[in-house]
């Protein structure tokens, strides 16, 4: 493809996206197609001779539109909000465009320190103090298995540089409530903590981790001759958005030296409200976090934001430095490749330059404030409404409800919940996650998409009297 037939291409291609966004809402939200079905529709060998793109993009109407549910629609409500604001999709496309790769400061200059810049932006955007320093990851899984992998090695006195986890010490512990993100579980045991060693910590009536509990067990380990290494809080759990105390887990935390890490993935975009930010009072006792603008504040996927207040314990567990990528500025600048895992670096930053630049952080927290709104508005609702529940606090934009008729409990009120949620989903009308709390069914309504207004909230309730009382 020649740059000129590039450009024209790329007309097509930028008016294609226009035309979907500008009609998303008429596309059934939940894809509506059965498995196997798009495969079925594509060829099993690649071509042998090229093809007209003008196939390709037609296929993209014929194949590929169908098979996808729609996250950016107003009826989206289920998982959490994953926005990707127009500004941020021009973003992504000049960082693919560019095609440069940051392995070193040298290798792209500007892709370090743009990311400098942005990843400062959001730690001021969020209330965070001048003490974090920020890198980008791809998600939030990579955040938090980086963090366990700092911790191990701070505990373990860089065990790395020498028999690593065969050592033969006393285990390492991990701490974290039942309600934290399977992530959670899945980087320790990456990490080489073993399933016997993360420790499940109690939680509260509202699904929180209980400080005086993690406290009673890590005394309890470590008069057992264990090593507790490391806590992990949530900031917004995903079935329930429970909110971890932080500042008290801290003081645990610093009371035996461990590192605490906060998963804000989810809630942390919440912080550019100033009247949400005592939900993490505390976090300043943190040594490190993770948050997801490539969730609800709006950039699209992917960017996990990994926060730090040691950066050089972080280079220290994560640095290489092969000859090939040594250059003579090393010693003035940064050198990513040693904030994380991969080597090699998309120019993400670019994409989060873009929306900020483009929405002004006003326009994000006039949105985000919207959102709440919009819940509490459902919440109440809800709440004055025979028959249904509100399940959970609603501290931010994620309901937790039931439909709950006279006479029905136990598995059949699992079958009427998910009776209901199934058949919303399968209309096409909205979008919802059913999860388990406490053993039962319900179902989560996640508001926060871009584009969804009163409006939408409205249709969904209407929506879901229908389908349950109906
Ligand atoms: C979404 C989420 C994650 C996982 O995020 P990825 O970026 O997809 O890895 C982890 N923790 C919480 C609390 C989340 O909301």
């Amino acid at each position: 493809m020649t740059p000129e037939e590039f450009r024209r291409l790329g007309h097509a291609v930028i008016d294609w996206i226009a035309d979907y966004r500008e009609g998303i809402a008429q596309h059934p939200v939940m894809a509506q197609v059965a498995p196997g079905e798009v495969r079925a529709r594509l060829p099993q060998a690649p071509p042998e001779q090229p093809e007209d793109m003008a196939a390709v993009l037609a296929d993209l109407d014929r194949v590929v539109l169908p098979g996808l549910t729609h996250w950016q629609s107003p009826r989206f409500f289920g998982y959490f909000p994953a926005n990707a604001p127009l500004a941020g999709v021009l973003g992504d496309l000049v960082s693919t465009g560019l095609g440069v790769i940051g392995l070193s400061w040298q290798s792209g200059p500007a892709i370090t320190e743009l990311e400098e810049v942005v990843t400062d932006w959001v730690r001021q955007m969020v209330g965070l103090s001048s003490a974090w320093s920020g890198v980008i990851q791809d998600t939030a899984s990579t955040s938090t298995l980086v963090a366990l992998l700092c911790a191990r090695e701070r505990s373990s006195g860089y065990a790395m540089a020498r028999g690593g986890m065969q050592e033969g010490a006393a285990p390492l512990l991990v701490y974290a409530s039942a309600e934290s993100h399977s992530s959670v579980e899945k980087a320790a045991l990456l990490a080489g903590f073993g399933r016997d060693h993360l420790r499940l910590v109690p939680c509260d009536e509202i699904h929180a981790m209980r400080p005086e509990a993690l406290a009673a067990m890590v005394e309890a380990d470590l008069a057992r001759g264990l090593r507790p290494c490391a806590v992990v809080a949530t900031t917004g759990t995903t079935a329930v958005t429970a909110i971890d105390p932080v500042g008290a887990l801290a003081e645990v935390a610093q009371r035996h030296g461990l590192w605490l890490h906060v998963d804000a993935a989810m809630a942390g975009s919440a912080m550019i409200l100033p009247e949400c930010r005592a939900l993490w009072e505390g976090i300043e006792g943190a040594d490190s976090l993770v948050l997801n603008p490539h969730k609800w504040l709006g950039v699209p996927f992917d960017a996990s934001l990994y926060y730090v207040r040691d950066p050089q314990h972080l280079v220290r567990v994560m640095s290489t430095n092969p000859s090939y990528l040594q250059s003579a500025a090393d010693g003035q600048v940064k050198t990513l490749r040693d904030w994380g895992i991969p080597l090699g670096r998309r120019f993400r930053a670019l994409k989060l330059w873009f929306v900020i630049r483009e929405q002004g952080v006003a326009a994000l927290r006039a949105r985000l404030r919207r959102d709440l709104e919009n819940a509490r508005w459902l919440a109440a609702q809800v709440e004055v409404t025979p028959q249904w529940r509100v399940l959970a606090p609603v501290p931010l934009q994620t309901l937790c409800l039931r439909h709950e008729p006279p006479g029905l409990a136990g598995e059949a009120l699992d079958r009427h919940t998910m009776g209901w949620a199934e058949r919303i989903n399968r209309s096409g009308a909205a979008y919802l996650t059913p999860a388990v709390l406490d053993g039962r069914w319900m179902v989560r309504v996640s508001i926060g998409a871009e584009a969804t207004e009163r409006a939408d909230v409205a249709a969904l309730w209407q929506a879901m009297r229908a389908a349950a009382e109906g």
